[in-house]
């Protein structure tokens, strides 16, 4: 199928051009004409189906075609839950609008606010928006909807997830009543229908395949490890050439500074990603890694949640994930646009019944393997292993107490192949069963 039946507007159809697109993915496909049209819509589909040009392109065509004379003022707004997937939004949007006299703005905590009330009172033609920093600056009086006309809520159901949910009522109570409304998900949970009742009108379900699941299309491999040896085996693997562009996760915040500060110490340059890093700190991190500044990124799951970056030849699990969805997240990550992709999983004597009970879910078994050329007996930890123990163990009882909520890069970049086999997913299926 060709983009030029969609129905979407001449200048658009020639900034997806020019970013290399030759056709729609499925979600494109089906969102597209009913968003045109006028529809509410549901869309049920993972990051990386191409779901953000799936409702931007029909809404920019929809915001072209505005007679010109009309008043000026915000006509869309799209919430989404975190700033990294605020910024990648906002980058796909000024890409396939270059050729159109569009202005967007980005809303989001931990940076001033006051470019963010300029560029508001000024209204800009679409917001994008993090709910929080948001309805502080309603509160403000710093935004005015009244003109609006589209509403977009992505990953609903990552919203719904860190307790956005009274932030979006109370931001929708102070929008039109006519308006359309778009709203993604990644799965259709019973919180997510009653969402649709409550801001949508007769909405249109899509629902898109899965990816090909991560889990089965990438290559995974076990490195059993005694915990106080699991620098020693980072620092091992690093040195192989392979490892070109090599996402590290830990489950700590403070662990990922400890991991990049071990590896800076040992010559490896590397980047952070986590939620106590400032705004600005996490942009430079995600630059420097995409641009090869630096070949290794050490991430924690929320900051990392979404990202879009091509190329990544190996995901290293440093710390076992805890949570199913997270491990398919994590070594999504990999083997992204086709590529080769490792994943990598460290696994202690503490993380075997989690390993067991994600080779129940995927439904196989993953393959244990030495590194080769280490020497696991000698014990060789440059690093304070215990205090790493300690610290570790605390942190997690802390955070197993506590999940905690989770989030997500550059414009338009090419895009792996979407569709796979459906696979519907409810949120008991998609954490650890034990
Ligand atoms: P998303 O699911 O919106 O995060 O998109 C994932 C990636 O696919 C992004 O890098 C997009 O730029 C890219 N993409 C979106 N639509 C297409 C398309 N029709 N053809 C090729 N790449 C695409």
């Amino acid at each position: 199928m060709s983009f030029s039946i969609l129905g979407l507007d001449a200048k658009i159809l020639q900034a997806v051009t020019e970013a290399g697109y030759t056709e729609p993915t499925p979600i494109q496909s089906a969102a597209i004409p009913p968003i045109i049209a006028g529809h509410d819509l549901i869309g049920i589909a993972q990051t990386g189906t191409g779901k953000t040009a799936a409702f931007t392109l029909p809404m920019l065509t929809k915001l072209a075609q505005l007679p010109p004379g009309s008043r000026r003022g915000t006509k869309v707004l799209v919430l989404a839950p975190t700033r990294e997937l605020v910024v990648q939004i906002e980058e796909n949007i000024r890409a396939y609008a270059k050729h159109l006299p569009l202005t967007v703005a980005t809303v989001f905590g931990g940076v001033g606010e006051h470019p963010q009330i300029r560029a508001l009172r000024s209204g800009t033609d679409v917001v994008v928006a993090c709910p929080g920093r948001l309805l502080d600056l309603m509160g403000q009086r710093a935004a005015d909807f009244s003109q609006l006309k589209y509403l977009v809520l992505d990953e609903a159901d990552r919203m719904l997830d860190m307790g956005f949910l009274p932030s979006i009522r109370r931001i929708v109570q102070q929008l039109p009543k006519v308006r359309q409304t778009l709203m993604f998900s990644a799965t259709l949970s019973k919180e997510i229908e009653s969402l649709t009742h409550e801001f949508q009108r007769a909405p249109k379900i899509i629902q898109i395949g899965r990816r090909a699941n991560p889990a089965e299309t990438v290559t995974q491999f076990v490195y059993e490890v005694p915990k106080h040896l699991k620098p020693a085996l980072l620092l091992h693997l690093l040195n192989d050439p392979k490892m070109e562009m090599v996402l590290v996760f830990s489950r700590m915040k403070h662990a990922a500074d400890r991991v990049a500060r071990q590896l800076e110490q040992k010559g490896i340059r590397c980047a952070t990603l986590h939620s106590n890093r400032s705004q600005n700190q996490r942009l430079k991190a995600l630059k420097d890694f995409k641009s090869g500044a630096v070949r290794v990124l050490v991430a924690t799951d929320i900051a990392a949640r979404g990202i879009d970056v091509d190329g990544i030849s190996h995901v290293i699990n440093y710390d076992f994930p805890m949570h199913v969805e997270d491990y398919i997240h994590r070594i999504g990550r990999t083997g992204r646009a086709n590529a080769i992709g490792d994943a990598i999983s460290f696994v202690t004597n503490e993380d075997h019944s989690e390993l067991r009970a994600l080779e129940r879910f995927i439904g196989r078994g993953i393959v244990r393997k030495k590194a080769e050329g280490f020497n696991y007996t000698a014990a060789a930890p440059a690093y304070n292993p215990a205090e790493e123990d300690s610290r570790l163990t605390r942190g997690h009882q802390q955070h197993r107490q506590q999940r905690p909520a989770r989030p997500q890069s550059s414009g338009p970049s090419r895009h792996p192949q979407s569709g796979g086999p459906s696979r519907p997913q409810s949120s008991g299926q998609s954490r650890w069963r034990r």
